[in-house]
């Protein structure tokens, strides 16, 4: 299998308030050294409550925030490093979706102009082959051509969100971040943006770093998922084998969060539930960062971070417990 993406020892941290790190200036600790690869045409899900880095990683990774540390390779070229217009055309083929189809699409801008906009930056089309890549695409996400010209207040979250996607398959991307694009929308639009992001996928040869806030939004899209907590990753395996084998008490209690319909595994099911709010990142525990809220805290896990470990195939978790 090809690796289209690896992320090595990843970290950024913000000076807290903006600006520069200056003395005694405290530290958001936002992502805080993470490691994974993403397969060429795959979905990873990146699962963890608001604040756990999720987004911050998925922006580090193209770039829009500078890493601090660690090192980032798309397709064998080292993202990290890249300036000027190696850095300009890897961003075109790492694409965005963003959680608010609200608040990202420019409001002054006609739905035309918002989907033609990387046509143009990247130079990729003018003139009337720009026009008819424009229609092209407003008819892939399923809206009437004729709707170039209207503006985004017209159209539901849901199209709007569509309209966001018909913007990132603009400059034909070879990997999209969608950062919670569910999130915001009814429950009866979610299945559709879902179903919709999947056979892209399939057509185009697409692969998704899918960010969420609760593993019940990436159950059906994800291959695998990583499972976030202040910052670091502590679990990551194949979905199924996550849903049925939760190795990592965090994750066990993400999935206790959620109902299962079938009465007879509710039955067999451990369920644990956890207390409480995820620490500042300005001032994260030492050792294992879920022990303020974990169950089973024994002595170590104030001392010692617990690593990533090899539990089966394509299944790692952090915690002294394993
Ligand atoms: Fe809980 Fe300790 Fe495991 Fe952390 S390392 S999840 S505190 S048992
Ligand atoms: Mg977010």
């Amino acid at each position: 299998e090809e690796i289209i993406l690896e992320v090595k020892d990843l970290v950024k941290h913000f000076p807290m308030g903006g600006g520069f790190f200056g003395q005694n200036q405290k530290v958001v600790h936002a992502v805080n050294g993470i490691n994974f690869k993403v397969r060429k045409g795959e979905t990873l899900g990146i699962v963890g409550e608001s604040g756990c880095g999720k987004s911050t990683a998925g922006r580090t990774i193209i770039r829009l925030y500078e890493p601090t540390s660690g090192q980032i390779i798309f397709e064998g070229q080292d993202v990290t490093k890249a300036e000027g217009n190696d850095l300009l055309n890897l961003r075109r083929q790492m694409q965005m979706i963003f959680q608010d189809p609200y608040a990202s699409l420019n409001p002054r801008m006609t739905v035309g102009d918002i989907v033609g906009e990387g046509l143009d930056i990247h130079k990729l089309a003018s003139g009337q082959a720009r026009t008819d890549r424009i229609y092209e695409l407003l008819e892939v996400i399923g809206l009437n051509p004729e709707h170039a010209n209207r503006f985004p207040h017209e159209f539901s979250g849901g199209q709007r969100q569509r309209i966001g996607i018909a913007r990132a398959l603009s400059v034909n991307p070879r990997l999209i971040i969608c950062d919670e694009p569910i999130s915001a929308l009814d429950v009866s639009i979610q299945a559709q943006i879902v179903n919709m992001l999947e056979e892209l996928q399939e057509k185009l040869g697409l692969t998704y770093l899918f960010i969420a806030h609760d593993l019940s939004m990436v159950k059906h899209i994800s291959h695998r998922i990583a499972v976030m907590y202040l910052g670091r990753i502590v679990e990551l395996a194949d979905s199924f084998e996550l849903y049925k084998n939760p190795q990592h008490p965090y994750t066990q209690a993400l999935l206790s969060a959620i109902p299962i319909p079938d009465p007879r595994v509710e039955a067999t099911r451990k369920r644990i539930v956890v207390s409480g709010t995820v620490p500042s990142p300005i001032d994260p525990p030492s050792g294992c960062y879920f022990r303020t809220r974990c169950p089973y805290v024994k002595a170590v896990c104030s001392e010692q971070v617990p690593q990533l470990k090899e539990l089966g195939s394509n299944h790692v978790a952090a915690c002294h417990l394993l």
